[in-house]
């Protein structure tokens, strides 16, 4: 074994926010902590909608100059055009994503403990023996470095994830932002069995910008002309163009001897939205916790960090990812006859009302709850669940599970 190896107790992969968070979580700790990011400037390329529900602050403290904006209401379209519009308590934030990054990234670089080596990419790992302890020797574009632990935020195409065998399943989004006229309240989110997967969107940036775009499995080029040529947007006004690959599903197994994944890479995000956020912050949390431990009781097994870190993630945002992934797979089979129907049904009976008191942008467990119960909407879902008994089945033990 080379002695002039560098030695960590933490590498983590990828320096955005899951890898940031993380590393801010854990910086005033003694642990020798490097962060390895293959771009050279924190937060670019910029890649997000920005929209995050106020569980945010309940998170994090957040500086008022990343707030640009706040929606009071979400409007959701059929493809007929029609539209149900949900208001309540939520009001999102409409956040600016490069600064988020880059504040946890200015808190944690000047420890003592802590390096960040950018511009520099990650291309493999593997376990090795040093005075009979276990580590992790990883390979970057441009050295080597061994650590006692590996975490994984290197977003959707985790190379930590795919050495382990994990893979996600992943949808592409393209974004413009352009100055616009549309309404500053409301973000609005466009359904249509042609954008398969997930939605357009227009998310009102503030100062009149808004960010509009698309995710979607297959042709996202294609699809995104044609979205914005149906809004009537002349793409030559954009100020600026963003592309993005967003996980797809359920969060994977994230614990393994030595590693753990975060964020993006562990499929930390929601089915419906794909937004992740809340969640990677939610789960930078217990990893953190769960890595303190590590180190205090010497222990870095598989079964030590499931029980201490995918145990927790699942009991705290599992369940909840499931319900995002069993509604998206509802939609996924809607027909626009059917988007029509449900918001007809929406429309005509009080849930509108329902959806703005209980409707949790990350946590839906209790809307759907109520939803189910609706007489009409129940209705409205037996030929689905007729459909997909199997999906219906895990929903209800999901529901009452407690
Ligand atoms: C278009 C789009 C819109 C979105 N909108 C929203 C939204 O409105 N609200 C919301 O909550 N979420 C949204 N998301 C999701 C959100 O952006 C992600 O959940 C979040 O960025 C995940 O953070 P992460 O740190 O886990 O991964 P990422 O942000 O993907 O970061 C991974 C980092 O790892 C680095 N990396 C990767 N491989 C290597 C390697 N081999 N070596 C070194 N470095 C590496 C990358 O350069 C990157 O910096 C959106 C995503 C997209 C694409």
């Amino acid at each position: 074994m080379d002695q002039n190896i560098e030695k960590f107790d933490l590498a983590i992969v990828g320096a955005s926010l899951a890898g940031n968070y993380l590393c801010f979580l854990l910086a005033n700790t003694n642990l020798r902590i490097l962060v390895i990011e293959e771009h050279k400037e924190i937060g670019l390329p910029f890649q997000c909608a920005g929209i995050v529900s106020q569980k945010l602050v309940q998170l994090i403290d957040i500086p008022k100059d990343i707030i640009l904006n706040r929606v009071s209401v979400a409007k959701i379209v059929a493809p007929s055009g029609k539209f149900i519009q949900l208001s309540g308590d939520e009001n999102p934030y409409v956040i600016d994503r490069i600064a988020l990054d880059r504040l946890f990234y200015e808190k944690a670089k000047n420890h003592e403990n802590v390096r960040f080596y950018l511009g520099e990419k990650f291309e493999s790992f593997k376990y090795i023996k040093d005075n009979h302890e276990k580590f992790v020797l990883l390979k970057t574009s441009k050295r080597e470095v061994k650590a006692k632990m590996l975490i994984g935020c290197d977003g959707p195409l985790s190379l930590v994830g795919k050495i382990l065998g994990i893979k996600n399943k992943v949808i592409y989004a393209s974004q413009i932002r352009m100055k616009g006229t549309f309404n500053q309240n409301n973000a609005v989110m466009y359904f249509d069995p042609k954008w398969k997967e997930l939605f357009g969107w227009i998310v009102p940036e503030g100062n009149q910008i808004y960010r509009i775009g698309i995710a979607s499995s297959k042709k996202i080029a294609t699809k995104f002309k044609l979205f914005t040529k149906t809004l009537g947007i002349d793409l030559k006004q954009k100020i600026d163009q963003q592309g993005g690959i967003i996980p797809f599903g359920m969060m994977n197994k994230i614990a393994f001897d030595n590693i753990l994944l975060l964020g993006d890479s562990a499929c930390q995000v929601k089915a419906t939205t794909g937004g992740g956020i809340v969640m990677l912050l939610t789960c930078a949390k217990i990893a953190a916790n769960c890595l303190i431990k590590c180190f205090k009781t010497n222990n870095f097994s598989k079964k030590f960090i499931k029980i201490n870190y995918e145990k927790l993630c699942a009991s705290k945002i599992g369940k909840q990812l499931k319900i995002h992934y069993i509604i998206r797979s509802l939609l996924e089979v809607f027909t626009k006859k059917d988007f029509e129907k449900f918001f007809q049904i929406i429309k005509t009976s009080k849930i509108e009302h329902l959806i703005s008191i209980y409707g949790d942008m990350d946590f839906p467990k209790e809307i759907i709850f109520k939803l189910i119960k609706n007489p009409l909407v129940f209705t409205f879902l037996i030929r689905f669940i007729l459909k997909d008994p199997h999906l219906f089945i895990k929903l209800l033990k999901i529901l009452f599970k407690r």
